[in-house]
């Protein structure tokens, strides 16, 4: 009973200690995820949106070098096909045009930088790439159609003829000129150049119809969105949305094309799960050592206590003063012994009582008299040794319950007489003395029982009106029956 409270004790203090672990480690690493989660979602937003300005200074860049041809109407105004110019003028004017352009020292950043007029005569850098994509003519028509802004009567293209390398902006200088610059969409790299942090963020530039212009992975440039990122800002015009496996941010450029910047959830929050396993980790290690500790105080209390219980046990089974059993847990002994081996051996039970035991307590004083029974019960014990049970039934009384396994009656009998002789020869012996002051003897009933059914009570008193007989006789003899 005690061992099974001690062990549930165990076990509600084990899952208590599991329970709180697992609640406290949930809470933090939940909250833990929550925060960092909004520490990048806030990281790639102000990302996304110091792209978007690059892009946009990139952009506008460009469109002022272009505007730059403005300054003067020498080089915005010419028309090779004005017929009012003679070949010498038209030769300065053209001088002076290529001058203009190579002055400003553009040529390096552009892979294009010049005027297509409407006879499909250039000016400046309009390279043999851009040339050879209108091996039939058309380059005037096709890039007077990417003007798509009517006020400013300027426009940006990609993939004119299936070219994907080139970003073309096109302006018109007059109705018969065109300036066109190009740059190579791979050098928009040192434009789109984000933090090492966001290693796994994917960074996009896309025009108004979601074709991609740019891609931090190259291979997907000239394809469409993904679908996904599509349908996740479908409705968004700038800011960021996030669903359960990325964040997605979107700003817009002023010419209508769109920064994307897109990371997994998963990569947001994997530093977090490395964070995690070292503290399960960790708090499953405290777990261990807390629930191993109480399964120490556990078996140490465990033991002490089970220490107490089996010496309250011995205290209420033994007589106090003489170590042997007491008239309770003798009776309950021996009826438990008679019922498992009666039937199959022969066995006695014994009542002593000492003679005229009073004079000792009168004549030597009563704490002779306790270790005259104290030493009554070792003579016993030391006569007695195997298969036996004694007990103080009160007083100077006291009582043997004696198998014989293996024996006949016949030769049980004999042993029974030659054991009780000499624990009548030791009696002598031991108490000399008091016998010589006091007069003390032993009575003795003593019932044999052949090998069959009985019961405790018959056989008490049966061996107890032996010893009655034997008192009534003259005292200091054993009285056998059976
Ligand atoms: P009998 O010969 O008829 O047996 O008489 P007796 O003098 O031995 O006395 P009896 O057996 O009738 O009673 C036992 C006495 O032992 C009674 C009591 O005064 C005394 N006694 C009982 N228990 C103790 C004990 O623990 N210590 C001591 N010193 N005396 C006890
Ligand atoms: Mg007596």
């Amino acid at each position: 009973m005690l061992h099974k409270i001690q062990l549930t004790m165990t076990i509600i203090f084990s899952l208590g200690i599991l329970m709180v672990a697992i609640v406290v480690t949930g809470l933090t690493l939940s909250s833990s995820n929550t925060t960092l989660r909004q520490q990048v979602s806030v990281l790639v937003s102000a990302n996304s949106k110091q792209l978007e300005l690059n892009i946009d200074n990139y952009i506008r860049e460009v469109q002022q070098k272009a505007a730059l041809l403005f300054s003067s109407e020498e080089y915005y105004g010419y028309d090779p096909l004005d017929t009012t110019l003679d070949d010498y003028k038209k030769l300065q004017r053209e001088k002076a045009i290529n001058e203009k352009i190579v002055d400003l020292g553009i040529m390096e950043n552009f892979s294009d930088f010049g005027i297509i007029y409407s006879d499909e005569s250039t000016i400046g850098w309009i390279s043999q790439v851009t040339k050879a994509m209108f091996p039939k003519g058309g380059m005037y028509e096709t890039f007077a159609k990417t003007i798509q802004n009517p006020q400013t009567s300027d426009g940006w293209s990609f993939g004119i003829n299936g070219n994907y390398d080139r970003l073309y902006y096109t302006k018109r200088l007059n109705p018969h000129a065109l300036v066109v610059a190009s740059i190579y969409n791979r050098e928009l790299e040192s434009v789109f150049e984000f933090p090492k942090a966001l290693n796994d963020m994917t960074v996009r530039l896309v025009n108004a119809d979601d074709q991609i212009l740019y891609s931090s992975r190259q291979r997907e440039v000239s394809t469409m969105l993904p679908e996904h990122i599509v349908s996740l800002l479908s409705g968004v015009e700038s800011g960021s949305v996030m669903d359960s496996e990325y964040l997605v941010t979107k700003d817009s450029c002023q010419n209508g094309w769109h920064v994307i910047c897109t990371i997994s959830v998963e990569s947001m929050t994997r530093e977090n799960s490395i964070a995690a396993q070292k503290t399960i980790l960790i708090v499953a290690c405290i777990c261990c050592v807390l629930i191993l500790g109480g399964i120490f105080v556990y078996t140490v209390f465990n033991r002490s206590v089970s220490g107490i219980v089996t010496d309250l046990n011995d205290k209420a089974s033994h007589d106090l003063m003489t170590g042997l059993l007491n008239k309770a847990s003798f009776e309950s002994f021996v009826t438990n012994e008679i019922a498992a081996v009666s039937e199959t051996q022969v066995s006695s039970f014994i009542m002593l009582d000492l003679d005229n035991f009073k004079k000792v307590n009168d004549q030597l004083g009563h704490s002779v008299g306790d270790e005259v029974i104290i030493r009554m019960a070792k003579l016993l014990q030391n006569a007695f040794t195997e298969n036996v049970l004694i007990g103080r039934m009160g007083g100077d009384e006291f009582a043997i319950y004696r198998n014989y396994p293996e024996l006949s009656f016949e030769e049980a009998n004999e042993m029974a007489h030659d054991e009780i002789h000499h624990l009548y020869n030791c009696f002598k012996r031991e108490f000399e003395k008091e016998r010589d002051i006091c007069q003390i003897s032993v009575s003795s009933g003593i019932y044999l029982m052949d090998k069959g059914k009985y019961h405790f009570e018959d056989v008490y008193k049966r061996a107890d009106s032996a010893l009655y007989e034997a008192k009534r006789s003259g005292k200091a003899r054993p009285n056998y029956v059976s």
